[in-house]
């Protein structure tokens, strides 16, 4: 079954979820922490359709593989299609803020990285981006006033704004879709802020965004 947007007031997006398109390294002090040299273009890559779940649904990663990364996310909804924008008509297509947390097998993606492989085993496999649900944007919002925090078992480790992100928000959009045509429920994460570590098994963890957005949920034992 494919996942569908939804608003916060019970609505349902009328499309059904597409690609997540993702930006790594948008936050200064979070591609300091991984040794990551600040890009001067931004790092795209994409999440499909499959990989995405409930964010209020308990987290179950494939902790098999080596060490699960939690990076929380400011996650756009994309309402219109997108080729080629401008940031002004990029910004305008944004439907939709909620919160999603980017799931990384971080062991195997640092062996990827090593080999200068793509990362997609990494990043896109199912589960690795439970999504929430979506505030309703009825007029552009003040990106760089947006704050959002990710605590694990009570205790505060991500704090992101928009005023700190490399590529602000109607730029990366339109970047975006320079390479890849945003279609109407397509997603954008937008990077993660620095205190990125390892998703503890049997964790609590709370999500809240700026606006009215708040998400407590867990990770399986
Ligand atoms: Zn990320």
């Amino acid at each position: 079954m494919r996942f569908v947007p939804q608003f916060t007031d019970g609505q349902e997006f009328p499309h059904a979820l597409g690609k997540v398109v993702c930006v790594g390294r948008n936050y200064a002090d979070h591609a300091k922490e991984l040794d990551n040299p600040v890009p001067n273009e931004p790092l795209l890559f994409i999440k499909p359709a499959t990989s995405v779940v409930d964010l209020n649904k308990p987290l179950d990663p494939p902790f098999s593989r080596g060490d699960v990364h939690y990076e929380v996310e400011l996650a756009l909804l994309v309402g219109e299609t997108l080729t080629h924008a401008t940031q002004d008509e990029a910004e305008r297509a944004i439907v939709g803020i909620g919160l999603a947390m980017d799931l990384t097998l971080r062991d195997v993606q640092t062996q990827l990285k090593e080999k200068g492989h793509p990362w997609e085993i990494a990043k896109a496999f199912d589960g690795a981006c439970p999504l929430s649900l979506f505030l309703p944007l009825s007029r552009v919002p003040n990106w760089n006033a947006l704050a959002f925090t990710l605590e694990i078992d009570g205790e505060e480790r991500q704090h992101g704004e928009g005023a700190d992100m490399i590529f602000a928000i109607p730029m990366l959009v339109a970047e975006m879709s320079r390479h890849f045509t945003l279609e109407p429920g397509d997603v954008i994460l937008t990077g993660t802020p620095a205190g990125v570590g390892e998703l503890p098994r049997g964790a609590t963890l709370r999500l809240t965004l700026t606006g009215g957005l708040e998400i407590t949920t867990s990770v399986v034992e």
